[in-house]
């Protein structure tokens, strides 16, 4: 393993005018704290920064991006550290670690929720579920607000509510100058267009402003299995039956092998399976005729679809994505799930062989499919599906192996992609980005940036680069 030493430009460099007033904590290879401050999410992620800024406000973000500027250092902006291929944590360089900025302010009168940079997803469901209202976030509770609001945010919540972006009224967002600036409808249109969807391009956002819905607390939430041969037959009536689906509800197909959890049947665990999550955010006894078809359909191993608190069904995903195992994921949109896909799906659904592994099928449509794809930078609203495909190890052991399914069947799909979600992108190059936004969109996005961040201070993300293309 390499000593961050060998990569710190800081080597030479004077700290002090960063230490001073800097309110939060500054963590160099050798304090305490920073082997825990430098782990990500994704346990294959191997990084040593220089040094990690956590900072405890916006006073200690500006002084930190200023700092890297001066002193043209790499800088990785960290919100809850969930990226897949680990862009919040850079070998030498400078870490601005949001993590620490926790605060959350629901306005239950004005429907309303302030969060800071670093809030994770259950933080905030937490706070607005005692009022009975929550944003449509995301379907892992440690995932963090900042990272998957700026990509755009697909949810449990999104064919009634839209993504994320759908209901962000303002961000305050520190620029490349180390300058604070909001945005919104009414105040910088052209930035607040481009953070929603476009990440951390064109500056770190400090402070989130959502509008809130009512949701729950109590939803009609859950998975219902079926054995794996039965796959072909559930995915085809599966697609009649979502064809007719209300906007309340929102589906999520998982095939993977069943996980010794103490809710799964003794006889099930380490067996193939299929399975069709479902949340209805709407009245329970709509719900239940809603659900009934799919309920009553063939044999069913398994029905955990019961009415539950919103925020149990929330952490449903957690213990399948823990932090520290190793994760390599590649995704893509289609456009329907036709028999091709369908077909292309269950035969390599048939060769997972990690217990670990998995892969989920998104359902999209109703709300988010109605904003304008010109309305904010996300890209891909009018795809039918997502497909995430994860090869998970809890070490190193296997990995190679689980990368090559995922890569295989990755591949198998590439007659039918349409567009890709920018938050599911691993490090895959330049035309990747640009399938996520669209040629049209990414040329703005481009100028945008150019605008904002010209000499591409913030570059460890999904990097639109300030370039003009030739
Ligand atoms: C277990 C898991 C579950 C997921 N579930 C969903 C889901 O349900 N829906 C969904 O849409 N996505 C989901 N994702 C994808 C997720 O949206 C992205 O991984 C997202 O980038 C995570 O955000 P983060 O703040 O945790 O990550 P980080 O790694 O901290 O940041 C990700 C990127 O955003 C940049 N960034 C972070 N914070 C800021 C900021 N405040 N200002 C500027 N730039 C910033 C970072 O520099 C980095 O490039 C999931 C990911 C994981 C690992």
């Amino acid at each position: 393993m390499a000593d961050a030493t060998e990569f710190s430009p800081l080597g030479a460099l004077d700290i002090a005018g960063l230490q001073d007033g800097f309110r939060g904590e500054l963590l160099r290879p050798e304090d305490t704290g920073y082997e825990d401050a430098r782990q990500v999410w994704n346990g294959s992620i191997n990084r040593l920064p220089a040094l990690i800024a956590r900072c405890a406000g916006v006073a200690d973000v500006i002084v930190a991006v200023r700092f890297a500027k001066d002193n043209g250092l790499l800088v990785a902006v960290r919100g809850g550290g969930h990226s897949f291929p680990g862009l919040s944590v850079c070998d030498g360089g400078l870490v601005i670690d949001l993590s620490p900025m926790k605060g959350i302010r629901v306005d239950p009168e004005a429907c309303t929720v302030r969060a800071q940079a670093g809030v994770l997803l259950g933080e905030l469901d937490r706070e607005t579920q005692a009022f009975g209202l929550a944003i449509p976030s995301g379907i892992v509770t440690h995932t963090g607000v900042s990272g998957l609001t700026l990509g755009g945010g697909i949810n449990w919540l999104q064919r009634k509510y839209g993504l994320a972006i759908d209901q962000l009224l303002s961000v305050d967002l520190v620029t490349a100058e180390g300058e604070f600036v909001k945005a919104s409808a009414t105040e910088n249109e052209d930035l607040f267009w481009g953070v929603r969807g476009g990440g951390g391009n064109f500056g770190i956002v400090t402070d989130f402003e959502f509008r809130l819905n009512p949701v729950g607390p109590t939803v009609l939430a859950g998975p219902i299995f079926w054995p794996i041969e039965d796959s072909p037959k559930v995915l085809r009536f599966y697609r009649e039956w979502i064809a007719e689906a209300p906007d309340e509800l929102m589906t999520i197909v998982a095939h993977r092998k069943a996980p010794p959890l103490p809710f799964v049947p003794r006889e099930l665990h380490g067996k193939l399976v299929v399975g069709v999550a479902c949340c209805y955010a709407g009245p329970l006894e709509e719900g239940e005729k809603v659900m009934k078809p799919l309920k009553e359909f063939g044999s069913p191993v398994l029905d955990l679809c019961v009415p539950k608190p919103y925020l149990a069904h929330q952490a449903m995903f957690d213990p399948s994505f823990p932090h520290g195992w190793w994760y390599y994921l590649r995704a893509c949109d289609v456009a329907q799930l036709t028999d091709e896909v369908i077909d292309i799906t269950v035969d390599h659904a048939l060769r997972i062989n990690s217990p670990l592994s998995t892969f989920v099928i998104w359902q999209l449509g109703g709300t988010l499919a109605r904003v304008g794809e010109e309305e904010t930078a996300f890209g891909g609203r009018s795809a039918g599906h997502t497909f995430n495909i994860a090869g998970i190890t809890e070490t190193e052991e296997g990995f190679d192996e689980e990368r090559e399914w995922v890569r295989t069947f990755w591949s198998g799909l590439e007659p039918y992609h349409t567009s890709v979600y920018v938050n599911f992108l691993m490090e895959e190059g330049e035309e990747r980005i640009r399938q996520a936004y669209g040629g049209k969109k990414y040329e703005r996005l481009k100028a945008l940036k150019r605008r904002y961040d010209p000499d591409n201070l913030f570059r460890l993300n999904q990097n639109i680069r300030p370039d003009v293309t030739v």
